[in-house]
């Protein structure tokens, strides 16, 4: 069965204020949704939101998935709902190596089985990590260094990718994945993605510049602004925004 993550009229407060003014959206596994939009329209705190992280206040909607509000779950059983958010300024855990990191990742979305349980086997993780480190084309020596420290931007954003080959969400929010990346990390970190897109996968790719998108194609396309998806359409949408810029948009918003 193919499942679906739908915001409905989303409403959310970041220190009183509110940032996100009845948003809807609907993914389903299989899809690739671009949500673009200028800086400030919300689109972090719709990630955040999401993830169920303390300071984003929701003051109303829902977010259904598999017939669950997410709304109403912990952070950590989003995750192991099967959301995955890469955000746009990971931290660094210096001491931690790659592969424990990963290790008490897995273990902790897809181990579940609570008290004395020892987690996924070591041989098993590796094998497993093995598998998808080559399948992103990944150095074997990545997994032994402490993660993010002194990795680069692109290191960064291929540590949270293969993250989430390890974990296997059925949808994933990428938040500015793309944001600092050189042409050739931009290239090989979306080749990571692509390699990870699938009937069993949803994506909410969140960017401000389509270039991105030249590499990772978007089934659709949606511009925020205000807190709103103010217009949505197909890939075609990228381009255009691309050559006219989001003023003409907002303004059109504005003016109905
Ligand atoms: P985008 O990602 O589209 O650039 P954001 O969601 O980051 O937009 O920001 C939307 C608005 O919410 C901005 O006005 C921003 O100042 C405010 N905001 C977002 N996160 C926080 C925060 N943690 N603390 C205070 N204000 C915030
Ligand atoms: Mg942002």
């Amino acid at each position: 069965m193919t499942s679906s993550l739908v915001i409905k009229d989303l409403r959310v407060s970041v220190e009183g204020k509110l940032i996100l003014k009845g948003l809807n959206l609907e993914v389903k596994q299989g899809e690739i949704h671009a949500i673009m939009g200028p800086n400030g329209s919300g689109k972090s705190t719709m990630a955040y939101a999401l993830a169920g992280h303390p300071k984003y206040e929701v003051e109303g909607g829902e977010v259904w998935m598999d017939g669950v509000n997410l709304l109403e779950l912990s952070p950590d059983e989003r995750a192991k709902a099967g959301l995955f958010l890469a955000f746009q300024y990971p931290t660094a855990i210096p001491g931690i190596s790659m592969a424990n990191f990963l290790r008490a990742a897995v273990n902790a979305v897809k181990g579940g089985n609570g008290n004395g349980s020892k987690g996924i086997p070591i041989v098993q993780f590796r094998k497993m990590l093995n598998e998808k480190m080559e399948l992103l084309k990944i150095d074997k020596s990545f997994a032994r260094r402490y993660l993010n420290e002194g990795f680069s931007g692109g290191e960064k954003k291929r540590a949270e990718i293969l993250q989430m080959a390890l974990l296997e969400p059925k949808f994933a929010i990428l938040d500015e994945t793309d944001s600092g990346l050189d042409i050739d990390a931009l290239r090989v970190v979306s080749e990571g993605i692509n390699a990870l897109v699938g009937p069993e996968r949803g994506f909410i790719l969140i960017t401000h510049y389509q270039r991105i998108l030249n590499y990772v194609k978007p089934h659709f396309v949606h511009v925020m602004y205000d807190g709103q998806i103010i217009k949505s359409g197909g890939p075609e949408l990228a381009h255009e925004l691309e050559v006219t810029g989001y003023d003409d948009l907002i303004k059109d918003a504005a003016a109905s």
